[in-house]
């Protein structure tokens, strides 16, 4: 058996899963941004691995963090208040199992590689529209992998390059009109509700109000430059499919519907007689732990 672990930007999943990929047991707290919150990631995954690892045999343990993690290292999380966080080194002084760390997107599409809807496809793209957007390709069942940095910035792909800031210093990148992220700042400014509303107060609301002029004006351009990216995509890797994961699925019910109409409309890929099949996430919140 092994252990995953999924450090996300709000929340920390351990999982223990067995060699058919399914969770045996799983440990989930919320985080609450404070002052002393790698102090409380450090204890909270301390104490449950150490507490898991009496209870199961665990072969190994598997990491998946945002960002780019290097060397065994968690680096940079802003949004944790992470600055270098050996966790390899933390997880060995508790346990003596091998210890890998991924990046959270890429653990994800692994799992829906392996367990969930891109399982029938040898040649596929997982793409995780959340907070930001990462992903992952495989080709001929196997995640590419390049030597020198983790590659598959698919978020930093320029799609406009007088367009707006994104966090990296570029202009114009994907995630700036396709994050999850950039949809719900625009539809909490159009619809002109509270900053801090849940993700599940804004769904209920726009299934009310997506036949509005504006908001539906928000959905549709959201929509297009999607399919813009998802095209280059499809351009440079001719993927069988392409999975969407992340919090876009939540929103399933306002998104895709429009984003399969633009897709099939094909308005900006190169083959147009090859379309990949296009994709959910079917692991939900769970494909990071099983992934990592
Ligand atoms: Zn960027």
């Amino acid at each position: 058996m092994k252990i995953g672990i999924d450090l996300g930007g709000s929340h920390i999943g351990i999982g223990v899963i067995n060699e058919n990929g399914k969770i045996l047991e799983k440990r989930e707290v919320d985080l609450n941004i404070n002052v002393s919150i790698e102090e409380f990631i450090t204890n909270y995954i301390t104490e449950n691995v150490k507490n898991i690892i009496e209870n199961y045999d665990i072969e190994n343990i598997g990491v998946a963090s945002p960002g780019t993690p290097k060397d065994g290292k968690i680096t940079t999380l802003v949004n944790l208040g992470i600055k270098d966080l050996d966790i390899t080194k933390m997880l060995n002084q508790i346990c003596n199992v091998p210890v890998r760390i991924r990046n959270d997107a890429k653990c994800a599409g692994l799992a829906e590689k392996q367990y969930g809807s891109l399982a029938p496809y040898s040649d596929a793209v997982f793409i995780c529209l959340g907070t930001g957007i990462g992903g992952a390709v495989f080709m001929d069942n196997k995640l590419l992998t390049p030597k020198r940095n983790p590659g598959f910035e698919l978020g930093h792909m320029i799609i406009d390059k007088n367009g707006m800031l994104c966090n990296c210093g570029k202009r114009g990148c994907f995630e700036t009109y396709c994050s999850m992220k950039r949809l719900k700042n625009a539809l909490i400014d159009i619809m002109e509700l509270p900053k801090d509303i849940s993700p599940q107060e804004l769904l209920q609301i726009l299934i009310k109000r997506r036949t509005e002029e504006n908001v539906k004006a928000v959905l549709d351009n959201y929509c297009e430059n999607l399919v813009v990216g998802l095209s280059n995509i499809i351009d440079i890797f001719e993927p069988e499919a392409i999975c969407i994961g992340g919090s876009f699925v939540y929103f399933e019910d306002v998104l895709f519907e429009e984003l399969i109409e633009k897709y099939y409309e094909k308005r900006y890929v190169f083959n147009k007689k090859t379309l990949p099949d296009l994709k959910l996430a079917i692991l939900g919140n769970d494909a990071g732990i099983i992934g990592a």
